[in-house]
């Protein structure tokens, strides 16, 4: 216990951030989860949501959420395995198939679980996953538990992913996993080049549609659909935490795989199954995307007035084309600084300092969500603009 604690008195960082009045996190909403939220008794536009869709206030939504607790209770008690499937899990497992066009789907409690369980569980001591170096932390997690080699190639550079599949014994399985659109960064996987590769060298491939799923392709369908890479991806993750409004997560693939995975994915076997609640939520908010394009128009809309404000500003946005828009700032202490500030003047963001990216990488992270209007847009862009200037980021 004293090493422990001895380790403990060395970790300081948050108490540091806490004393200087930039602490940045857990920061509690006390109010519907809508484009405007009341954080400490106070109004403020969120822009840090992952709700791409904005749906997760939906009535249709909520009342679906409501209908399912009345009918099935509040939680499953149990694995999927065992006690915890409800025909509504098996329901949305067939919907979520047809419509990413996979075969079979099959429902984990998290898009965490997920990676971890799917990529750990296909590849195993002399196989090879191939992944980006900004791919999400449960695909790292998951390779790490699967004891396989990795190969981490440079972000999005196609030279650097054929350079590691040469590396590779041709007799051996090799898993290429992406994020479909990198979750800080907001740029997109060149997809088409990825399954080219993967043919020549006998890959699989894998794509994370955690930011995909609501924003590209037909009705909400993801990068795959938009690229029309559907059949040449083995497999296809999905999250029900951003655009389906919900918690919990899906891999849709090929029927043979899901009934491998559903007997030896430790984390789908030995955790309970998503709440009906959950469930009943990601089919309503299906139905929407399914229904209602304008819902995806209008995001394309404000995402690419924002892109243009940004750009005219002078800010640095790197390389997206998406909802999710970098704001780099390049120093964790600065970053925190710009987070508050924008804070007080009524705009919610997310910083993303060291660790998750490189010290020199950080940044503020803005998202949108299309139940945000053009006018919110436009008065977190003026807000930006003042606290950037003030601090020196832009001129
Ligand atoms: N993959 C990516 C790319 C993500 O960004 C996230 C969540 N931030 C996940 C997987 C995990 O999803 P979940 O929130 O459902 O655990």
């Amino acid at each position: 216990m004293k090493l422990l604690q001895a380790k403990l008195d060395k970790y300081q960082e948050p108490q540091k951030a806490k004393a200087a009045g930039i602490y940045p996190y857990f920061r509690a909403i006390s109010s519907e989860q809508d484009p405007e939220v009341i954080i400490n008794g106070r109004k403020v536009m969120m822009f840090g949501s992952n709700c791409y869709t904005g749906l997760v206030n939906h009535p249709k939504v909520k009342e679906a959420a409501i209908a399912a607790i009345k009918k099935y209770g509040t939680g499953c008690a149990g694995s999927p395995f065992l006690n915890g499937t409800l025909d509504i899990h098996k329901e949305l497992e067939a919907r979520l198939a047809a419509y990413v066009g996979k075969e079979d789907a099959m429902i984990y409690s998290t898009g965490f679980e997920v990676n971890l369980g799917v990529v750990s569980t296909l590849t195993g001591r002399e196989d090879y996953i191939l992944f980006d170096e900004q791919d999400h932390a449960s695909i790292i997690d998951g390779r790490r538990l699967s004891f396989s080699q990795a190969l981490k190639y440079k972000h999005n550079d196609m030279e650097s992913l054929e350079a590691q599949l040469k590396k590779c014994d041709p007799s051996k399985v090799k898993l290429i996993v992406t994020d479909g659109v990198f979750s800080m960064e907001g740029d997109v996987a060149n997809l088409p080049e990825i399954v080219r590769l993967a043919k020549k060298y006998d890959a699989s491939v894998m794509v994370d549609e955690a930011h995909g799923i609501g924003v590209f392709g037909k009705g909400g369908r993801g990068v795959c659909n938009h690229f029309g890479v559907t059949e040449d991806v083995d497999l296809i993750m999905g999250t029900f935490s951003k655009s389906f409004a919900s918690l919990g997560g899906f891999i849709a693939c090929d029927k043979e795989i899901t009934n491998f995975l559903r007997h030896h994915s430790r984390s789908y076997i030995f955790t309970a199954s998503i709440t009906p609640a959950s469930t009943a939520a990601v089919m309503a908010a299906l139905d929407i995307m399914e229904s209602e394009p304008q819902i995806q128009e209008h995001l394309w809309d404000i995402t690419n007035y924002a892109l243009d404000g940004f750009r005219e500003m002078g800010c640095e946005i790197g390389h997206t084309s998406t909802p999710i828009i970098p704001l780099y700032i390049r120093d964790n202490y600065k970053t925190f600084e710009v987070t508050r500030d924008l804070l007080e003047e009524g705009v919610f963001v997310n910083p993303v300092v060291s660790p998750a990216v490189a010290p020199h990488d950080t940044l503020i992270r803005f998202s949108l969500m299309a139940t945000h209007t053009k006018d919110q847009v436009t008065v977190a862009l003026e807000k930006i603009q003042k606290v950037f200037k003030k601090h020196g980021i832009i001129k």
